[in-house]
């Protein structure tokens, strides 16, 4: 793509020295990049970004702009949230383009309106891009519709911690009986608890599972199992984080519509 071809696009907006822009930049896979994210890191001058933001994302950047780490690394604890907001707004009182780039959308799971909140509370002005959700775009690369008419009705995006790193006290009771379908984020860690109230509420042993690691990426893993036995097979697969885990009957569709993003290696 070149930018001639790309900034005869009509409307995409010119990023104003001293604005933040708030952009999600999908679950991984570049292409899965909205035009507004593209358009974002081909103008930004610095680039403040998370652990769960793609490598192959950031090499769209425009050459010359900085890049700015603010996610967990090598074990260290990420920088506090406050750490962050702070330092997005020291950036945009430079007169800078400032870029903050979160993986999937910023809105889901993503802390993004206590960074829009914080910018509001600045008064820096800033503008929202959205982005694909892996809980959305995720269920599309393991062949798992997110809806489907003679299925579920509904789907529930759940988190599997809450602030404090504990299962989020929910009704999950309700959840097991009243939502058809559950795409669960963050939820490795607890998948034991999670997985015995969902059983617990009426959700039965064999209600099958799909457990997504590192979706939309060349490292895609998907393991489909059960219920009762989800925490055992994902321990026994290795399966390492990021990962969502679907739990309904939407997953049995994947024995049709799964397929392959990338050619076999
Ligand atoms: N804002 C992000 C979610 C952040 S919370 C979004 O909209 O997607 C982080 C959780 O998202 C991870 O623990 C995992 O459950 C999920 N996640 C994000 N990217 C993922 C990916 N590529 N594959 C699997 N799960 C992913």
């Amino acid at each position: 793509m070149t930018d001639l071809a790309f900034a005869a696009l009509p409307n995409l907006p010119i990023f104003e020295p001293g604005w933040v822009w708030l952009a999600g930049a999908g679950p991984g896979d570049p292409g899965l990049l909205t035009l507004h994210a593209v358009n974002a890191l081909r103008q930004a001058d610095v680039i403040v970004y998370d652990a769960l933001v793609s490598e192959d994302c950031l090499t769209l950047a425009r050459p010359g702009s900085q890049r700015e780490f603010a996610g967990k690394r090598g074990g260290k604890p990420s920088p506090s949230q406050p750490d962050i907001t702070r330092r997005v707004i020291e950036l945009a009182g430079q007169g800078l383009r400032v870029l903050r780039l979160k993986g999937g959308d910023p809105f889901v799971f993503g802390r993004g309106g206590e960074e829009a909140l914080a910018l509001a509370g600045a008064g820096i002005p800033f503008r929202i891009i959205p982005g694909v959700t892996a809980g959305i775009g995720g269920l599309a690369y393991a062949g798992i519709p997110v809806t489907h008419r003679t299925i579920n009705s509904s789907v529930t995006f759940v988190t599997g911690h809450d602030a404090n790193g504990e299962v989020p006290s929910l009704d999950w009771t309700a959840l097991s009986r009243g939502a058809p379908v559950l795409v669960l984020y963050m939820a490795i860690k607890h998948l034991d608890s999670i997985a015995a109230r969902l059983m617990a509420a009426g959700r039965p042993a064999d209600h099958p599972v799909a457990v997504i690691s590192h979706a939309t990426m060349p490292q895609q893993r998907i393991l489909e199992t059960t219920l009762g036995d989800c925490v055992a097979a994902v321990a026994a697969a290795g399966l390492e984080p990021p990962a969502l885990i679907v739990v309904g009957e939407a997953v049995r569709l994947r024995a049709q519509l799964g397929w392959a993003a990338w050619p076999a290696a």
